[in-house]
């Protein structure tokens, strides 16, 4: 169905960022009629990086992580549903339904249903001691108990384990963090960029325990210790789980729509209902640059999904072609990734780790395919483009101080004029 530009009616399910960002761009990109925005959070929409990282230190307000106040959705025309759980979706009636039993009649929809974290699997998981990292209610909980002296053992060396063991080290909590893989950030990075993190954490006082799960919690009404899988015991005052997220896609299913690792979206962002369009964590999308499915859970992801699927809604044809990046904080180390390393046959660096400021390069056959910077955000920035425009390039070039970047970005691009 083609959508009415002035009259027609979309109602876009999820709240956070990437729905958020649905909602604004149909707006800039001149879509001018009924948009309803519906949430189950009884925040209007924020930001989640900070829950791991500032908010969690105390550092900033809760006003501070909303992306637009109020006023500014309803100046905009964004009615916006918060506290308002999504049922059921009536594909051949076009409408959705709500807990209340009240119905939403929409022409095009826009699921954001973002994820949740996963839950560990045995008993004592529930005990008021035991947290996760995902919303804004699991840090106001958390911070409760984070009180200097006490023990926290973290479930998890991911992003979400490692930003909190720094916040939690730096409050005079002892942290200890359990991986099972053999090294921290294994999914998502190398063995050198794992090293170099444990590394980190170590000297600053994180015990890090690698290549052991969790076999019990035990504690009658709290966990007291963590029972390991090679039987040793990790006392505990609070334990924080992080082992990763689950994608909300039980709505898309039931509603018939494709399913697999995220709600199955192709290069435009629609799912295998053409009037339905995807964004964010939800998605298991098709990515142009790469020419495979995959799913993200970024920001920078969840924004540009969300233009994406704006333009096509109001058929403006668009495709998400863009190269995932993200980054992390942890003390004062600021890393940001671009590119995926999979199949890499040179990794060099440029800088000096011990130093903390280096650029990790991942090259195949020549081309940059992916970099890890960490306190260096303007050489990212060329990096970013080097990975973008897969350019081939010479790895002494990429390590040659000497010489900055920008200088053998430039040098590419006259090269490749030069060519023509
Ligand atoms: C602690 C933490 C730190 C992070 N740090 C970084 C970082 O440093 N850099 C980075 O790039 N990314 C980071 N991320 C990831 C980033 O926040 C996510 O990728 C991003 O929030 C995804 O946005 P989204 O809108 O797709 O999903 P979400 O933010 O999950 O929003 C989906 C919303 O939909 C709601 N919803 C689901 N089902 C329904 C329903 N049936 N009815 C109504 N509402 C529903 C959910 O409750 C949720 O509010 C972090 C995430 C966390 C949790």
């Amino acid at each position: 169905m083609q959508l009415d530009i002035s009259t027609g009616r979309v109602v876009i399910v999820g709240a956070g960022q990437a729905g958020a960002e649905l909602a604004g761009a149909l707006r800039s990109q001149g879509f001018a009629g009924s948009i309803t925005l519906l949430g189950d959070e009884r925040y209007p929409p924020y930001r989640r990086p900070p829950l791991s990282k500032a908010f969690l230190a105390g550092e900033v307000s809760l006003e501070s992580l909303y992306l637009k106040t109020a006023d500014a959705y309803e100046k905009q025309g964004i009615q916006c549903m918060l506290g308002t759980a999504v049922e059921r979706i009536d594909r051949d009636a076009h409408r959705i339904c709500l807990a209340d039993g009240s119905v939403l009649p929409y022409d095009k929809l826009g699921l954001a249903t973002g994820g949740r974290a996963r839950k560990l699997p045995l008993p004592g998981a529930t005990h008021s001691n035991v947290h996760y990292v995902r919303n804004i209610e699991d840090i106001q909980r958390l911070r409760t108990q984070f009180e200097a002296g006490r023990r926290l053992v973290i479930i998890g060396g991911g992003y979400i384990g490692l930003e909190t063991a720094s916040v939690a080290v730096k409050a005079g909590l002892h942290v200890c963090v359990i991986e099972g893989l053999p090294r921290v950030l294994a999914r998502v990075t190398v063995p050198e960029i794992s090293a170099y993190y444990e590394s980190v954490h170590r000297a600053r006082g994180v015990e890090i325990r690698t290549g052991v799960g969790v076999r019990a919690l035990d504690g009658a009404r709290k966990v007291e210790a963590l029972v390991l899988t090679d039987g040793q015991r990790v006392d505990a005052d609070l334990v924080v789980i992080g082992i990763g997220l689950v994608p909300n896609t039980e709505l898309a299913e039931a509603a018939g729509l494709e399913v697999s690792n995220g709600i199955v979206v192709d290069a435009h962002l629609l799912t295998s209902d053409p009037d339905i369009v995807a964004c964010g964590d939800c998605t298991f999308h098709e990515n142009v640059f790469y020419q495979r499915r995959m799913r993200l859970e970024s920001v920078p992801n969840a924004l540009e999904q969300a233009r994406v699927a704006a333009a096509n809604m109001i058929g403006k044809p668009a495709a998400y072609s863009a190269v995932p990046w993200f980054w992390s904080d942890q003390y004062d180390l600021k890393l940001q990734m671009v590119g995926l390393s999979e199949g890499f046959d040179q990794f060099v660096v440029r800088g000096a780790m011990e130093k903390d400021r280096f650029v990790a390069f991942y090259l195949r056959e020549g081309v940059v395919i992916s970099a890890d910077a960490v306190n260096r955000p303007q050489e990212f920035m060329v990096a970013k483009r080097l990975v973008a425009e897969r350019v081939k390039v010479d790895a002494a070039r990429l390590i040659d101080e000497s010489s900055s970047l920008k200088d053998v970005m430039a040098d590419i691009a006259h090269a490749r004029i030069a060519q023509i």
